[in-house]
C-alpha cells in the first residue's frame, strides 16, 4: 500500500470506529487496547465495518477525508479531488479493505495484540505514532510508574539493535557503569504501580505460531509449521531437511520478538575495558508467495514490493539463548525470563528454553535476480564463493543506489536471499529500506528506467564511478580481497571477511551483459583484467603460496596457471565462479589428462588461495 492509501484507511477506520463505538451499548471500546481494539475482536465488528464503508451517507465523509489529505499534491489540482482516485480508493475501501485486515488478523507470521499495531506493522496504517521499533533495557527496577519512562535505568535501543547489544550475556556502558543483559520482560505503568508482562511475543507459554528454519547448507530462510510448546533449552535445536537444497541442515529456530530487556541489576565499576559486542544478527528475507510483478533491465529481472525484512540473533550458531522464568529481587514477576547468572537480583528456575532473539521489519524491497549464466559460471549459494559473489552484488549495489539517491548507505540493507529453482539453490541479491514501512528508495530503484542508471553508474568509466575507483590502480594492486576504500563499511563489518570487489563486479558486469566475459584473463573493456593482479606475473603471492605447499612447477596452460606436484597432484587455476562445465575448463582438463595421466586434477580458484590456502595442502 502506498503512503496516500495507508493514511486514508487509518482516518477511514477512526471514523468508523468512533461511529459503531457510540452505538455500543457497553460503552466505550478500551482505549487502552490502542483504536481499533484487539486482534481478536477484530470478528465482532467486521460487519459492521463492512456495513459503515458501503453506506453512501459515508461517502462524503471519504471525499473530505481524502480532500484533506491530498491537498497540494498531484491528486487535488485546484481543490479538485482526482475523481479516478477516489473511485479506485472507494472500491478499494468497499471491496477489498475488510479481507486485508481479515488476512492480516489471521496471519501467524504477525504477533502484534492490538488491531492498530497489527495492520502498521503490516504496512497497512501508516507507523506514525507506534513506537514499537525502540525496546528498554531495564537496569534499575523500577518501583514508580510514574514518571513513564523511568527517569533513570533504563537504555533504549530500536528493536534491531537491541535483540545484539540486550542479547544476554552482552555487556553495556552507561554512566560509567557496566551493565551485563540477562534477559527480557515487558514493563508498563499502571497508575503509581508497574506491572510486568510477558518479555517475549508470543509469551513463552505458547508454542510459536512460525519458527524460522535456516539452512546451513544453502542460506535458505523459511517459515516452518507452528509448534505446540517452546524449544527446550540445553540443546541445540534439531537439524531437519531443508526444503530447497534438500540437505539435511536445516536449523529450527525458536524465533520471538522481546518486548524489553532487563540487565543482572547489579551494575559493575566501569574500569575502562568491557566486552563490546558488534551487531551479531544479519537481516534476512524469508520466502513467501508474493507474485511481484517481475521487470527485466538488461540481464537481470528485478522486482519490487513490501514485505517483512527478519534479523535474528541466534547466540551465534547455538540457536539460542536458555532462558528461565525469573525472579528479581526474590519477587516473583510474571513475564520475566533471564539466562542464569552471577549476579543475586535476578535469579532463575524452573524449565529453561532455548529462544533465538527476532526483530521483523516491513519495508521496501527490490529484489535482483541474474537472468542468463553463461555456460559454466554460476555463483553457487551452497558454496564460500558463491556467498560472497551474491553479497559483494548486493553491497555493491547497495553503495550505488546510495550514490544515485543522494543518501547515505546506512538508509538501505543489502543482502542476498536463496530460492529453489529449476531443483537446484538459487541466490538473489536484494535491497531494503531501513525505515519501517520504506522509505520509498527500494521501490523507486524497482523502476526499470532507474535500475538501468544505478547500473549506468557503477560500470561507467569516469572518474567518479565506483569502476573507476575500484580500477584505479593504487587501488587494484593493494586490495586482494576488499577494504575500506571499496566494498567495506561499518554496517558490513560482519561480511568482512566474505566480501570481495572483483567477484561484485563480475556480477555487475554479468547484470549488464549476459555475454560479459567471467574469467581471469579477458580485458574488461580496455582496461586489463583485475584478477591479474592476484594471479597474473610469476612472483603473485599465489604463486609462492603454492611453492610453499610444494607445487614445484607452474606451468601456463590456455592462460590458465597449473600448479604440478610430484605427489602427484595437479591444480588448474579458475575464475571463482567457474564450475566444472565450463568449457575452457574441460578443454584444459583434457590437455593436462593426456601430458600426466596418473596425477590427480584438482580446481583451484585465487579467492579460496589467498584467504585459505591451507585447503589446497
Ligand atoms: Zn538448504
Ligand atoms: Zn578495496
Amino acid at each position: 500500500m502506498n503512503v496516500l492509501k495507508r493514511v486514508l484507511v487509518k482516518e477511514v477506520l477512526r471514523m468508523a470506529f468512533r461511529d459503531i463505538n457510540k452505538n455500543t451499548t457497553n460503552g466505550q471500546r478500551d482505549s487502552v487496547h490502542g483504536e481499533f481494539g484487539l486482534c481478536e475482536d477484530w470478528h465482532s465488528v467486521r460487519e459492521q465495518v463492512q456495513v459503515w464503508l458501503n453506506d453512501q451517507d459515508n461517502e462524503s465523509v471519504i471525499r473530505k477525508l481524502l480532500d484533506g489529505i491530498t491537498v497540494g499534491t498531484k491528486w487535488n489540482k485546484s481543490s479538485q479531488i482526482d475523481e479516478t482516485l477516489l473511485d479506485n480508493l472507494l472500491s478499494f475501501l468497499r471491496g477489498q479493505l475488510v479481507y486485508c485486515i481479515d488476512k492480516v488478523v489471521s496471519s501467524s507470521y504477525l504477533t502484534q495484540e492490538f488491531l492498530s499495531e497489527r495492520l502498521a506493522n503490516a504496512g497497512c496504517l501508516p507507523m506514525f505514532g507506534f513506537p514499537t521499533r525502540v525496546r528498554n533495557m531495564y537496569t534499575r527496577w523500577p518501583r514508580s510508574g510514574n514518571p513513564w519512562p523511568p527517569s533513570s535505568g533504563v537504555i533504549e535501543r530500536d528493536l534491531e539493535v537491541a535483540i545484539s547489544q540486550f542479547a544476554p550475556g552482552s555487556e553495556i556502558v552507561k554512566d560509567k557503569a557496566v551493565h551485563t543483559a540477562c534477559g527480557v520482560v515487558e514493563l508498563a505503568p499502571q497508575g503509581s504501580r508497574v506491572v510486568s508482562k510477558p518479555g517475549f511475543v508470543p509469551d513463552l507459554n505458547h508454542g510459536n505460531p512460525s519458527p524460522m528454519g535456516i539452512c546451513e547448507h544453502c542460506q535458505a530462510v523459511v517459515y516452518l509449521p507452528g509448534t505446540n510448546n517452546p524449544a527446550p533449552g540445553g540443546v541445540v535445536p534439531d537439524i531437519q531437511d531443508c526444503p530447497i537444497c534438500q540437505n539435511h541442515a536445516m536449523r529450527c529456530l525458536d524465533a520471538r520478538e522481546p518486548r524489553g530487556f532487563i540487565s543482572t541489576l547489579s551494575p559493575k565499576d566501569f574500569e575502562g575495558s568491557f566486552d563490546w559486542s558488534p551487531r551479531s544478527s544479519r537481516p534476512f528475507l524469508g520466502i513467501k508467495d508474493i507474485n511481484a510483478q517481475q521487470k527485466q533491465v538488461n540481464n537481470v529481472c528485478i522486482s519490487s514490493f513490501a514485505d517483512e525484512i527478519i534479523s535474528i540473533n541466534d547466540n551465534g550458531g547455538k540457536g539460542g539463548f536458555d532462558l528461565q522464568k525469573a525472579k528479581v529481587f526474590d519477587n516473583n514477576y510474571s513475564g520475566v525470563y533471564a539466562e542464569d547468572n552471577d549476579g543475586q537480583n535476578v535469579t532463575v528456575g524452573g524449565p529453561s528454553f532455548r529462544i533465538a532473539l527476532l526483530a521483523k521489519r516491513h519495508t521496501d524491497i527490490l529484489l535482483v535476480d541474474i537472468d542468463n549464466w553463461p555456460q559454466g559460471v554460476f555463483a553457487n549459494p551452497t558454496t564460500v564463493e558463491g556467498r560472497s559473489a551474491w553479497y559483494s552484488f548486493a553491497f555493491t549495489l547497495r553503495m550505488a543506489s546510495a550514490a544515485l539517491l543522494d543518501v547515505d548507505a546506512s538508509e538501505l540493507d543489502a543482502g542476498f536471499r536463496v530460492t529453489n529453482k529449476h531443483g537446484i539453490p538459487s541466490g538473489s541479491a536484494f535491497l531494503c529500506d531501513k525505515l519501517e514501512n520504506g522509505a520509498g528508495y527500494s521501490s523507486w530503484l524497482g523502476q526499470e528506467e532507474n535500475f538501468k542508471n544505478l547500473l549506468i553508474q557503477v560500470t561507467d568509466d569516469n572518474s567518479i564511478s565506483i569502476f573507476s575507483r575500484w580500477m584505479d590502480i593504487k587501488h587494484s594492486n593493494a586490495c586482494d580481497t576488499s577494504c575500506n576504500l571499496c566494498l567495506r563499511d561499518f554496517y558490513n563489518s560482519m561480511y568482512h571477511g566474505l566480501l570481495d570487489w572483483r567477484l561484485g563486479m563480475d556480477m555487475i558486469r554479468l547484470a549488464c551483459d549476459q555475454n560479459a566475459k567471467v574469467d581471469l584473463t579477458s580485458n574488461w573493456g580496455h582496461r586489463e583484467n583485475p584478477w591479474q593482479n592476484v594471479v597474473g606475473c610469476t612472483t603473485s603471492r599465489i604463486t609462492k603460496t603454492m611453492e610453499n605447499l610444494g607445487y614445484k612447477t607452474h606451468i601456463n596452460v590456455g592462460g590458465l596457471n597449473v600448479y604440478i606436484h610430484k605427489r602427484p597432484q595437479i591444480l588448474i587455476e579458475r575464475h571463482p565462479l567457474w564450475t566444472d562445465e565450463h568449457p575452457v575448463y574441460q578443454k584444459i582438463v583434457m590437455l593436462i589428462k593426456e601430458k600426466y595421466p596418473k596425477h590427480m586434477i584438482i580446481p583451484m580458484n585465487p579467492f579460496v588461495a589467498i584467504r585459505r590456502p591451507a585447503d589446497y595442502v
